[in-house]
């Protein structure tokens, strides 16, 4: 008997409407979307007016386990995020305040990656050397974490799922039916 994926006969079954198509919807404390999709004019984080005009953003997602090869090889972990990455953009709102708590955030992982490579290039010995290495990988790692307003948790053909969602914002989205 053949079997039902909605994932992969969505393009079939719902054309080109594309709020049927894009989402949003919410599944439990996630958010569902499709590539490109606009999310209503509220901040993610905290369901206030959003600023306008929202910012389209781009998501770069992974399977997690790649995580372990960051701190054993950086390269290797570089040039296999590069293989199997995928990527999403969704145009989302953040209001004021969320939006200076992500610049402020921002600035700091940058701060972290310029005086990670800086002591790499001034390190007297290997020891600063690898300190500067364990810098920049949690300077990486805090931008991953903390900078981005929205965390993609899967990425398939056709949606992603992200975390960090407001639960009222979620609140006012329809539930997405599998
Ligand atoms: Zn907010």
């Amino acid at each position: 008997m053949p079997t039902f994926d909605p994932e992969t006969e969505i393009d079939f079954l719902l054309g080109e409407n594309p709020q049927r198509r894009l989402g949003p919807w919410r599944e439990d404390r996630l958010l569902v979307v499709g590539n490109h999709s606009r999310l209503p004019p509220c901040c993610v984080k905290c369901n206030a007016p959003a600023g306008i005009p929202m910012q389209r953003r781009r998501f770069v997602w992974h399977p997690w386990p790649l995580y372990v090869l960051a701190p054993i090889n950086l390269i290797a972990y570089v040039i296999a995020v590069a293989l199997v990455r995928k990527q999403v953009e969704v145009t989302l709102g953040l209001c004021d305040r969320h939006e200076r708590r992500r610049a402020s955030l921002n600035a700091i992982r940058w701060l972290g990656i310029g005086a990670a490579v800086v002591m790499f290039f001034v390190a007297p010995s290997a020891i600063w050397m690898l300190y500067a290495l364990v810098l920049l990988l949690l300077a990486l790692a805090f931008g991953h974490w903390f900078v981005r307003p929205l965390v993609p948790v899967a990425v398939s053909e056709h949606f992603a799922r992200f975390r960090g969602c407001d639960p009222a914002f979620l609140n006012g989205l329809p539930r997405y039916e599998r």
